[in-house]
């Protein structure tokens, strides 16, 4: 039904040669593979070695943010065609920590998933409360905020994957349970639902990210709707993020 995705953020960190090294131990680690997309997110400096490194594999490449504009006087930005040019297919939008530190709105959201999606990339779009918002049982309502006005002009298209990142399980070792991450993808399914259209819910791809490691992956993807893992920490290292990709064992 639907493809299982396991991506990479790789934050801030690796060089471009760093980048290579890593993606060329990952390739040898994945090979065989088969039903689940793999997807590493470098910063844009290692973008052009990663792609090099993981040619002809089954790792994709992709960015973790852009500008919604094709080109301008935007000085530090870095637009989707370029992204596209270096020969990769996704691009995260929307992460807590661009939300957090970068001003990221809803509103900026729905520009950028507009502009991956229209220059023919995949877009993982990134969703999710704060502690403060879980504790003030605020979870539910920030959800639908978040989806309802970043992602309902683009549910329907099937390069849109959402990924439910509780902010508080974000590099703090702590990792929502099965069942809360079971919980909040369904609610998103069911906001996606009423937002676009029931097939467009079901056949959207949500996965989880925060914390997700060697040991926590298989219960999380046993939970119905959970199509994957944006991974942090755990995609820095090949050998750990290849036991991410191989969760079925
Ligand atoms: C992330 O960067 O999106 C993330 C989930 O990080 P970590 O896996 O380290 O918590």
């Amino acid at each position: 039904m639907r493809t299982p995705v396991m991506a990479g953020n790789w934050k801030m960190f690796k060089t471009a040669r760093q980048a290579a090294e890593t993606i060329r131990s990952l390739v040898e680690a994945v090979k065989g593979v088969q039903g689940v997309e793999v997807v590493i997110c470098p910063p844009f400096t290692a973008l052009s070695a990663a792609v090099d490194a993981a040619k002809g594999s089954l790792v994709a490449i992709g960015a973790q943010d852009c500008y919604w504009e094709k080109e301008g006087a935007f000085t530090g930005e870095v637009a989707v065609p370029m992204i596209a040019d270096l020969g990769c297919g996704h691009c995260i939008v929307g992460h807590s920590e661009r939300r957090q530190f970068f001003g990221e709105t809803d509103a900026t959201v729905d520009k950028k998933v507009e502009a991956v999606l229209a220059h023919g990339l995949t877009c993982i779009a990134c969703v999710g409360e704060t502690l403060q918002e879980r504790e003030a049982s605020q979870t539910f309502a920030v959800l639908e905020r978040q989806v309802r006005n970043g992602l309902t002009r683009h549910l329907s298209s099937p390069r849109l994957i959402i990924a439910y990142e509780p902010v508080w399980a974000i590099g703090t070792g702590k990792t929502a349970t099965p069942a809360q991450a079971q919980e909040a993808h369904a609610f998103i399914r069911q906001v996606a639902a009423q937002a676009s259209s029931a097939a467009a819910a079901q056949a959207v791809r949500i996965l989880y990210g925060g914390s997700v490691k060697p040991d926590n992956v298989a219960q999380l993807m046993a939970q119905p709707d959970v199509d994957g893992g944006l991974v942090g920490g755990a995609s820095l290292d090949a050998v750990s993020f290849a036991k991410i990709v191989r969760f079925r064992g």
